[in-house]
């Protein structure tokens, strides 16, 4: 078969004849007929049809977004398989960033039919088995842009920040998934996270901008010793964005919900008995 496929296709692979026979204008059965008259072997026209028919069965037809992202025939020895080779064969693609893009994998001599009949659509395929839509993710993940004195990124949700609703700020549903604004306690910088079901989550980082910086710079933790004002007695160095925060984490120390709760719990004004200094 070998030598007779040679001297009537020469260098034409049998899956290639698919696009051949296609840009003639004919059949398969019309190409490979022609072909072999020319070569005057008519008597292996059987032979070679069927030649070109196993390689329809097993070769598969990869098409991303309509083939402006590229197309591709592989040899698969399914469906299943052709889409895991196809969704590698995306992801190897040279991309710029990172996008979903759609991808058609279908059967070689299925994909053939469809193109050839108008009653024959990408639903069919799909119906009998013979293609397949995918969404797949390509591209470069994008970099983590790094935080202010090479520390890790905190990520926060503080509704004066990132907005949203107050019971529950910085998230929005879109379609059933969920986008999530964070902003980084340390740098101001914002991460953007959306998770559709069935897809990996897409991130994106921005640069802080003024809210976030005002945020930053009011939400530094500061270190304050904290007195006794009646009898200088020290009772603690605590962290806080505020003095007053001091005060609170001085307050939950002591076994107590809050400033408030201590006030009313021992009948006293705490708050009014206590030297707040902040110290380096
Ligand atoms: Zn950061």
């Amino acid at each position: 078969m070998e030598q007779v496929w040679i001297d009537v296709m020469g260098r034409i692979a049998p899956e290639d004849v698919y696009e051949y026979a296609r840009r003639a204008g004919e059949t398969i059965g019309e190409y490979v007929a022609r072909r072999a008259s020319l070569a005057g072997r008519t008597d292996a026209i059987p032979a070679l049809i069927a030649e070109v028919e196993r390689a329809g069965r097993t070769h598969y037809v990869v098409e991303i977004d309509g083939t402006w992202g590229g197309e591709e025939i592989l040899r698969a020895d399914s469906l299943d398989d052709a889409v895991r080779q196809a969704e590698e064969w995306a992801q190897d693609g040279e991309w710029d960033r990172r996008v979903v893009v759609s991808v058609w994998v279908a059967r070689l001599d299925a994909y053939d039919r469809m193109r050839r009949s108008d009653d024959i659509t990408h639903e069919t395929l799909v119906n009998e088995s013979l293609g397949r839509w995918i969404d797949v993710e390509v591209g470069p993940e994008p970099e983590v842009p790094p935080c202010t004195d090479g520390r890790e990124h905190d990520w926060c949700a503080p509704y004066e920040v990132v907005g949203g609703i107050r019971e529950n700020p910085g998230v929005w549903g879109i379609g059933a998934g969920v986008v999530l604004r964070r902003v980084c306690r340390h740098c101001g910088r914002y991460r953007v996270t959306e998770s559709q079901p069935g897809c990996s989550e897409k991130v994106e980082y921005k640069e802080p901008d003024e809210r976030s910086r005002a945020w930053v710079e009011a939400s530094v933790l500061r270190r304050y010793e904290i007195h006794s004002r009646h009898s200088g007695a020290y009772l603690g160095t605590y962290e806080g964005a505020t003095p007053e925060d001091a005060v609170e984490a001085l307050a939950r120390d002591a076994g107590y919900d809050s400033a408030t709760d201590m006030d009313a719990r021992t009948g006293q004004s705490w708050r009014n008995e206590l030297v707040v200094e902040e110290v380096e």
